[in-house]
């Protein structure tokens, strides 16, 4: 059992993501975090399968077929798009009966907690190695698999995107002063303009410079 180990990691994350949701102003929201990992229910799973590489969720996985750990955390924890997966609503109008799970709209201010979530994480697991790039990176590799709502990987993609091209600062100002004041549609076609368009190295006037 690392407890010891285990707890410093979980920790170090948590004050990573709390410094991040401060500077973005989301400051309730920095403060409780990730709190259900120090649960028994998710801390001592994470102490038993304590990989110090990479999340225990996936050697628990291995070992029994399933991350008890990760199903108890998602459940809990709005910043996870997994939180977000329900059954659509279906189109009565066009006759449908059922809907199928999909993902829901997530709430604009779970959306930033979650991009501030990736950009720590992967801050921690690539140390010295971690770029303004390194968050897209890490995304491009499982973002085919991920069950989220069209609007909202948007949105994500976005904000990934402009941490790799303007970099922390600017990314933070933009998500405290215009997304989370509701200056910014919510809305697909309008955030996949603005991504290529800093894809393409053009100025664009939501972020200043
Ligand atoms: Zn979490
Ligand atoms: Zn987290």
């Amino acid at each position: 059992m690392n407890v010891w180990k285990h707890f410093c990691t979980i920790t170090r994350h948590k004050l990573l993501v709390m410094k991040g949701c401060f500077q973005i102003g989301l400051y309730w929201q920095g403060l409780i975090h990730d709190l259900s990992k120090y649960m028994p229910s998710e801390f001592l799973v994470g102490c038993k399968y304590y990989q110090g590489t990479m999340s225990p969720n996936n050697a628990e996985r291995r070992a029994i077929g399933y991350s008890s750990a990760w199903l108890h955390h998602k459940g809990r924890n709005k910043h996870h798009l997994e939180y977000w997966i329900d059954y659509g609503v279906p189109d009565r109008k066009a006759g449908e009966e059922h809907r199928g799970i999909c993902g829901m709209k997530m709430p604009v201010r779970y959306v930033a907690e979650m991009f501030v979530d990736r950009k720590s994480a992967s801050k921690n697991y690539q140390k010295e190695n971690y770029t303004d790039r390194s968050p897209l990176e890490y995304y491009r590799k499982g973002c085919d698999h991920y069950m989220i709502h069209e609007d909202t990987r948007a949105l994500l993609e976005l904000l990934l995107v402009m941490l790799s091209v303007k970099g922390e600062d600017a990314t933070n100002r933009f998500i405290r002063y215009r997304l989370l004041r509701g200056k910014v549609p919510y809305e697909k076609a309008y955030l996949n303009s603005l991504a290529s368009r800093l894809r393409r190295g053009k100025r664009i006037s939501e972020i200043g410079k």
